[in-house]
């Protein structure tokens, strides 16, 4: 008979319980898009008819959603295309209580309308003492924007060549900031920068005096930058983008900018993304000089840059903290982590899928990322295997995304939650598996 006609039919499938039970708690609509894929594939001969059924629990097992949770075991503490910073527990639940109604802008004593977030804007100043005053945006991008239109539109921002950084995919802040209407005046070279430079280009058309971290990239050999409280000297306003949302200073991050020092230094305005070595969710963080704030939370552009509730509530978990994921993974000790790849090691040999010598304990090299912490090497160790699992482990339940170097896949566990290590076992020997 004719594999399209034995198909079975949508109804039949949706009497299965665990469908029953999955279009109850997910909608009939999300599991009948799921069996109907299912089905084109029976149809396509990707599958057999009588698998149709298996196949479409399978997708639902995957997520709610098309987005993956994924194990990064790249050794990128803060990898942007993996979402940066994983949440803590407190942030997760924080999210959850927040995702139905909420008090976000309702005084729940007077029955009035409240300031929006307020909880979460009191936690982070608690956090920052030397910030007058904080806000909070959509992201980093925003912080920046938001900055550079109320307070430099039509003028012009002072900015070193040596900090026009591009921060990924093809978006750079020299751009992000003329887009605003407000005019770059470059000083100094790539290398080297001094405070005459920027005297001689700061008048009565500077908007502010904008330093940049380079959080991705590390000029080395003969260079000069300007530092905040020399600059602070200068008679503008001075903006510091930190980039990585590092409150205070860290001796583990020794070169790594901070709020709490870079408003210390005279920064009129300090801004930051939530999402990097703070280590909580996609949010911009603007503090400093009250009256400067307050314009920046006035200004129009404000209201389409605002967070929503659930940023909010992610983020005020996250400060009053316990330790973020990223904390603890920069943290992580590397004996600990050797442990860890042993009896990975030691597991799958026991398992006969992996040849004698196809799993390895290597040491490893992790990096903080993007997100901040350019150069920064975190001494880490890996489990070292044949490249051709990268692929079906990427595509496994859940995908593991390792890191390929000179023909092996090294899976570096700095950034494995220990407790994800079974799991992780479990889906390296499927993958060997299966290949
Ligand atoms: C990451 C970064 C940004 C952008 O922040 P987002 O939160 O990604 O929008 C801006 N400036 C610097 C220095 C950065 O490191």
């Amino acid at each position: 008979m004719d594999s399209r006609r034995r198909v079975p039919r949508t109804d039949t499938v949706l009497a299965d319980a665990r469908l029953a039970t999955a279009a109850e708690t997910l909608g009939r609509t999300r599991v009948k898009a799921v069996i109907n894929a299912a089905q084109e594939r029976a149809r396509q001969g990707e599958i057999r008819p009588e698998d149709v059924t298996d196949a479409a629990l399978a997708a639902l097992s995957k997520g709610p959603t098309s987005l993956r949770s994924v194990i990064n075991a790249t050794g990128v503490v803060l990898h942007t295309n993996l979402g940066r910073a994983a949440l803590s527990p407190a942030a997760v639940d924080a999210l959850v209580s927040a995702a139905g109604h909420t008090d976000v802008e309702l005084d729940l004593a007077t029955g009035r309308r409240a300031r929006r977030g307020r909880g979460t804007l009191e936690a982070l100043a608690a956090a920052v003492p030397g910030a007058a005053a904080v806000q909070v945006v959509n992201n980093g991008a925003a912080a920046l924007v938001l900055a550079a239109t109320a307070l430099a539109a039509g003028r012009e921002i002072v900015v070193s060549r040596g900090e026009l950084v591009e921060i990924g995919d093809g978006f750079r802040l020299p751009d992000l900031l003329s887009s605003t209407g407000a005019r770059l005046r470059e000083v100094g070279t790539t290398n080297r920068t001094s405070l005459a430079d920027y005297a001689a280009a700061v008048g009565p058309g500077t908007g502010f005096v904008l330093k940049v971290h380079p959080s991705n990239f590390v000029i080395r050999g003969f260079t000069a930058a300007v530092e905040v409280a020399e600059l602070a000297t200068l008679g503008a306003p001075v903006i510091v983008d930190i980039g990585s949302g590092l409150l205070a200073a860290d001796p583990l991050l020794p070169d790594e900018p901070d709020a709490t020092s870079a408003l210390r230094a005279g920064a009129a305005l300090v801004t930051a993304s939530g999402d990097k070595l703070l280590g909580g969710p996609q949010a911009g963080l603007l503090l400093g000089d009250a009256e400067l704030v307050e314009r920046l939370r006035r200004h129009p552009l404000a209201r389409a840059l605002r967070v929503d509730k659930l940023t909010l509530a992610a983020l005020e978990a996250t400060l009053r903290g316990p330790h973020s994921p990223t904390w603890a993974a920069l943290r992580a000790d590397p004996a600990d982590l050797r442990v860890r790849v042993k009896e990975l090691c030691r597991v799958l040999g026991g398992t006969h899928v992996l040849g004698d010598s196809d799993a390895r304990v290597v040491p490893s090299v992790a990096v903080v990322g993007g997100g901040g912490a350019p150069g920064l090497e975190l001494e880490s160790w890996a489990l070292s295997l044949p490249e051709r699992l990268s692929a079906p482990l990427r595509a496994g339940d859940p995908p593991v995304v390792g890191r390929v170097e000179r023909g092996r896949l090294l899976l570096d566990l700095r950034c494995v939650p220990p407790e994800l290590d079974t799991a992780l076992a479990c889906a390296v020997r499927r993958a060997a598996t299966c290949t």
